[in-house]
């Protein structure tokens, strides 16, 4: 180098000299500058392998370098080297249904949560303006795929949804959100088969997955047109039942729709949830079960779940996850509706476990932040509650990682291995023996940046 140097005359122009003087700089910097070497984890990656101890992951420009064991790769010098023994490392967590607000974006960073599939909580506009803030950077937050508004029947559930009451209509809600660039769609309780058919031919030619909370059409049908999946597993008791015209008919409104379905869980056979559950499977379209969700609506009448902990990173004014009292007044459910709900949890489990064994797809995603869910935590709890119901820790982390970022198209996420972006978890437990483990959270890694929890907290403190 310094011949190099010795060889250039003096009298060149500036602009080559200062070329010069930029590649030697580089050319002196050691090979790790900028790499971060996290060392010693135990490493669940999210591709559903058993987990790997002594693992080194070479992280640089926010994504994953190389991933080793420790001592197969050297760690280049200069690097930052991060001791991570006693830890485990888990990509970060993808919360496939929520209905994003603006104050959760850091708690779902906190939470080590880096993607969230936002299914519409405002307007479209308002959905595609949070998401630009995140991914530009403008605001600390997870990166968010929207669908934008809800498309629902006439008249919709949500002032905020679009509701279409024939065709042309649905097409022409499709192409809105197209227009302006959602990631998805989602379609709710109102939207008929035969609303449904124009809907997934015009998203089909623009290429948009379409998110399925339905009632009015049972989940075999569905699946069989297309959705990418159902969420909360809408439509599975329709599919399974022999005479499905009252709960079809009970969706004209959404809350007797909704109470119906809930509590007729409860009165399913296993052999008809199976049935539904090998259907669905065979048409590829996942399922994103929503746990948490069911076991929250099963149990509004226990106030200890305002007090637990977690709850402390909601805001007072947050009411959609504070308002419980509110739900039950405008849902006017009894003792006797939450108790039918308790009995269905069960079937709802019995369905994932069915759907799981028959090769299906399943999301983990939590419906926050609505009652009761906080952003962020709960989607921990839906992680455990898939391990309730009968999925292993791995396939449950898998489920929150690497299966949600499928479902997104999302090539680069939800994996830790090497040419992923660098959003990882480090826990100071072992998943694997305790899956509550997986809320013991050391610090998140989102687009190669470190994050303390801690330290974000304390900035919420007003
Ligand atoms: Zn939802």
């Amino acid at each position: 180098m310094k011949r190099v140097r010795g060889r250039l005359p003096t009298a060149r122009p500036p602009i080559l000299l200062t070329a010069a003087v930029v590649l030697m700089s580089a050319a002196c910097k050691p090979a790790g500058d900028g790499v971060i070497a996290l060392e010693g984890a135990t490493l669940i990656d999210g591709s559903g392998s058993e987990p790997v101890k002594d693992a080194v992951i070479l992280v640089k420009d926010g994504h994953i370098q190389a991933v080793a064991r420790v001592n197969e790769i050297p760690v280049p010098r200069g690097a930052r080297e991060i001791s991570l023994i006693g830890k485990t490392v888990i990509p970060g967590l993808v919360d496939a249904h929520a209905h994003v607000e603006r104050w959760a974006l850091e708690r779902y960073v906190a939470w080590g949560v880096t993607t969230v599939r936002d299914l519409g909580a405002t307007t479209t506009d308002s959905a595609i303006a949070l998401k630009n803030d995140c991914n530009l950077g403008a605001v600390l937050g997870p990166r968010l795929f929207t669908s934008g508004a809800m498309i629902d029947g006439v008249p919709p559930t949500y002032p905020t949804a679009t509701g279409v009451a024939e065709p042309s209509a649905a097409r022409k809600a499709v192409d809105q959100r197209a227009v302006v660039g959602t990631d998805l769609l989602k379609i709710y309780t109102k939207i008929t088969p035969s609303l449904l058919k124009p809907l997934m031919d015009e998203a089909s030619t623009l290429r948009l997955p379409v998110a399925a909370h339905l009632g009015k059409t049972d989940a075999v049908t569905a699946a069989r047109a297309g959705v990418a999946s159902l969420e909360h597993m809408a439509g599975v008791v329709q599919a399974a039942v022999r005479d499905p015209a009252p709960y079809i008919q009970a969706h004209d409104q959404f809350l007797p729709g909704w109470t119906l379905e809930e509590a007729g869980w409860a009165s399913l056979d296993s052999g008809s949830v199976q049935r539904v559950a090998r259907a669905v499977a065979a048409t590829r379209t996942a399922v994103v079960p929503t746990l948490v969700l069911h076991e929250m609506l099963a149990r509004l009448d226990n106030p200890t779940l305002l007090l637990r902990p977690g709850m402390e990173d909601v805001p007072a004014r947050a009411g959609s996850v504070r308002d419980v009292a509110g739900l039950l007044k405008r849902t006017r459910w009894r003792a006797a509706d939450l108790q039918a709900f308790r009995r269905a949890r069960a079937r709802q489990d019995q369905f994932v476990r069915e759907f799981k064994r028959a090769g299906g797809l399943i999301a983990a995603g939590s419906d926050a932040a609505n009652q009761l869910l906080v952003p962020g935590l709960s989607l921990h709890e839906e992680v455990a509650l898939l391990v309730a119901a009968g999925l292993s820790p791995v396939e449950a982390i898998t489920a929150a990682t690497r299966k949600g970022a499928q479902l997104l198209h999302a090539d680069s996420l939800g994996l830790l291995e090497a040419g992923k972006v660098a959003d990882l978890v480090v826990l100071d437990g072992d998943p694997v023996t305790a899956i509550a483990a997986t809320r013991r959270i050391a610090w998140v890694m989102i687009r190669g940046r470190i994050i303390q929890p801690d330290s974000l907290r304390k900035t919420w403190a007003n």
